[in-house]
């Protein structure tokens, strides 16, 4: 079984011909509302593609919240874990203009408030599962408290984003770290970065962890555990939208080293994933059954 351990956020999206100055209001077009937050998306895509989830995240007592249960319920996610209350639900207030630029304003609401008090109330979740997936939408005290209360055996699985560096005691526990360029950038620290996936991948992992995984977009990934790099391709599709393809490769490797998948093997399943991902619009709408993944 998997446990996600994350944020969860109404995503409010307007379309605008251009974004607002100081003082300035604009008009924009109807407003949707979609479920979002890298925790919540994480769940609900390896729950579509099969595999027992559940996820272990904070929403306020408000209609966001209700919105997020209601779509990870209907994705099949266990939301025991799921807990509301003591701020309003995180929302990103998302602008669009006309080339498909964004402009984000996130507050991360409850998502601030999942504390590693949390995480240790949440015992009978984690020794429930063989994989735990955590990101970094949520304070990196409750990251530290899950490294601290895995259970032996229990595999840790983290994508650091949005990007920070992070402590020895959470890199040592990542197997595999999985970033893209801009977080492998951040996380090394600039100096030194090399140029190619092979380099960030290398010095990625002299920092403690037991493997990396480098996403490359439409180049599929690369796959580093100190035995060596593996090249992972994608799929040739069609982009319309990549929103959330990072969320739904991490889980679906997360679930399928959970089965007894080695990393390419579950990198190589990620990736058409995260290809099948690309050819909806949306994040967790975007998302594919096994079925869709079979048939890609
Ligand atoms: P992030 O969204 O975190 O930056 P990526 O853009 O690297 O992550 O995408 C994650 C994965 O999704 C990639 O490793 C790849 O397998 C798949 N993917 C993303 N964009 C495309 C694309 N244009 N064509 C095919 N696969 C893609």
């Amino acid at each position: 079984d998997l446990l996600v351990v994350g944020s969860a956020n109404a995503d409010l999206v307007i379309g605008v011909e251009r974004r607002p100055g100081a003082g300035e209001t604009v008009l924009g077009g109807d407003l949707s509302v979609h479920p979002g937050g890298k925790g919540a998306n994480q769940a609900v895509a390896a729950a579509r593609l099969g595999a027992r989830t559940a996820l272990l995240a904070r929403v306020g007592d408000d209609g966001h919240g209700r919105l997020l249960l209601d779509s990870l319920r209907s994705a099949g996610v266990d939301p025991a874990g799921v807990l509301a209350g003591g701020a309003p639900t995180g929302v990103a207030l998302i602008t669009v203009d006309p080339s498909g630029d964004n402009s984000i304003v996130v507050s991360p609401g409850a998502n601030a408030r999942l504390t590693p008090a949390d995480v240790r109330a949440a015992e009978g979740l984690l020794r429930a599962s063989r994989v735990v997936s955590a990101q970094l939408e949520i304070p990196l005290e409750t990251v530290e408290e899950v490294v601290r209360a895995l259970p032996s055996g229990t595999r840790f699985v983290l994508n650091p984003s949005p990007p920070r560096p992070l402590p020895a005691e959470v890199l040592a526990a990542c197997d595999p770290l999985i970033v893209n360029e801009h977080e492998a950038r951040v996380i090394l620290g600039g100096a030194g970065a090399g140029e190619r996936p092979e380099d960030w991948a290398r010095g990625l992992l002299a920092l403690g962890p037991r493997s990396v995984v480098v996403t490359l977009g439409a180049e599929g990934a690369l796959v580093y555990d100190g035995s060596g790099a593996t090249r992972v391709a994608s799929v040739k599709v069609d982009a319309v939208d990549t929103t959330g393809a990072g969320d739904a490769f991490t889980a679906a490797l997360a679930w399928r080293l959970g089965t007894g998948a080695s990393l390419a093997e579950a990198a190589g399943y990620a990736a058409r994933v995260g290809a099948a991902a690309v050819t909806k619009p949306g994040a967790q709408e975007s998302y594919p059954t096994a079925e869709e993944v079979r048939a890609l």
